[in-house]
């Protein structure tokens, strides 16, 4: 009764989403703070005053949303924790500036940034070559790559939990394919620079797709969406759920030349060709108009990550620097996963990986002041 394709089939496993009790939630990257007032606005007001909107199919491009997306990313270069507020307009910190204007075009929105990455996956990568990656690097990737069975190439981090560019240039350039990694990586938290990015992209490939998953750049990476106009084969993702406080909204969206986003496209209109619904497509427009809001939250998420790591190092812990809303530690005599247990019985749920090589570590997302407070108080007590 089973295809021969679900032997294939290796699924994520997701941060644990207990209902038994109340947890503090610093397992899932998640951001602690709800969307915006105006998000909520939107969608109360787009239900009650056009209910017929429910019964009808959506945009299925999502053209307002594309909009939108492109006017935030201009106004605050795509890296919120750095961007300016003053009064009401938001403008990039001036590195982070685009030197280009991103235009709809350049943009195609998904139903969480994981259904777009599938997208990716199917539009771009073959299996007839492995497909060139970080042994640790976002855990759903291997999964996709199982589904459109897609041959890997996983390569080892550098003992200091950087990547290893030149062995990953090197192998895909032998095997001319295409190399995914998520910047900042994950669970590690480390980011290359912008330009250590474009050194790597001019020496990989240039008629093999380069994807780049920005899923966490807004808490002080540097993102990647001023190469566009340079690079014809390079593809950024990013996504709603964790800088824009909207995991809840499933939206992801991608950033890239055309061309390329109108094969991603063709993909969507194989598969699935109304991705993102009535009030998800409301939610994210009114999002990207209130950027100031979702400033001051990376902002927020930014200090408290600085001060949680002062915190552990002062009890020496080994914490990897990050560029996220997670942190990455571990501790000498300390059994991660008996810690991570006892985290538990107290009540906030952190992640642990039992993955070969991380099984050492504990993953933990920044929250709010109060739930890193109750953090330090259970972690002083273990
Ligand atoms: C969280 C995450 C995603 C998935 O985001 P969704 O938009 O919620 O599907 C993608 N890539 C990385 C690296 C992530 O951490």
């Amino acid at each position: 009764m089973i295809s021969s394709r679900m032997k294939n089939l290796h699924p994520y496993v997701p941060g644990e989403q207990p209902k038994d009790r109340a947890y503090i939630k610093l397992n899932a990257n998640e951001n602690p703070y709800p969307p915006s007032p105006k998000v909520v606005d939107a969608v109360v007001n787009a239900v009650k005053n056009h209910p017929e909107k429910l019964g009808l199919y959506p945009d299925p491009d999502s053209n307002e949303l594309k909009k939108a997306i492109a006017k935030m990313l201009n106004e605050t270069g795509g890296v919120l924790c750095r961007a300016s507020v003053n009064g009401e307009s938001v403008s990039p910190f001036e590195s982070d500036k685009i030197p280009f204007e991103v235009t709809p075009e350049m943009i195609y929105c998904g139903n969480g940034s994981d259904e777009v990455l599938s997208f990716v996956f199917y539009a771009f990568f073959d299996g007839d070559r492995e497909l060139v990656l970080p042994e640790h690097t976002y855990s759903f990737y291997p999964v996709y790559a199982g589904f459109y069975e897609i041959p890997l190439d996983k390569i080892p981090l550098n003992s200091d939990w950087t990547l290893n560019v030149p062995k990953m240039l090197s192998d895909a350039n032998e095997k001319n394919t295409s190399i995914i990694f998520a910047n900042p990586n994950a669970p590690t938290g480390l980011g290359l620079t912008r330009n250590q990015v474009r050194e790597m992209i001019l020496k990989a490939p240039k008629d093999r797709v380069f994807v780049v998953d920005e899923a966490y750049v807004d808490f002080g990476g540097e993102s990647c969406i001023p190469l566009i106009n340079e690079f014809k084969n390079l593809v950024i993702v990013r996504t709603f759920s964790k800088s824009l406080c909207g995991a809840g909204q499933r939206l992801g969206y991608l950033v890239s030349n055309p061309e390329l986003v109108k094969n991603v496209t063709t993909v969507k209109n194989s598969l699935n060709h109304f991705p993102i619904d009535f009030v998800a497509q409301t939610a994210g427009i009114a999002a990207c108009s209130d950027s100031k809001y979702y400033v001051d939250c990376a902002k927020k998420v930014v200090r408290e990550r600085e001060d949680f790591i002062k915190f552990l190092r002062e009890r020496n812990w080994f914490v990897i620097d990050s560029q996220t809303n997670f942190i990455f530690i571990k501790k000498d005599g300390v059994p991660a996963e008996e810690t991570y247990k006892a985290i538990k019985q107290a009540g906030i749920l952190v992640r642990h990986f039992s993955t070969p090589g991380i099984e050492d570590f504990l993953r933990i997302t920044i929250g709010t002041k109060e739930q890193m407070e109750a953090l330090k108080s259970v972690m002083d007590k273990i």
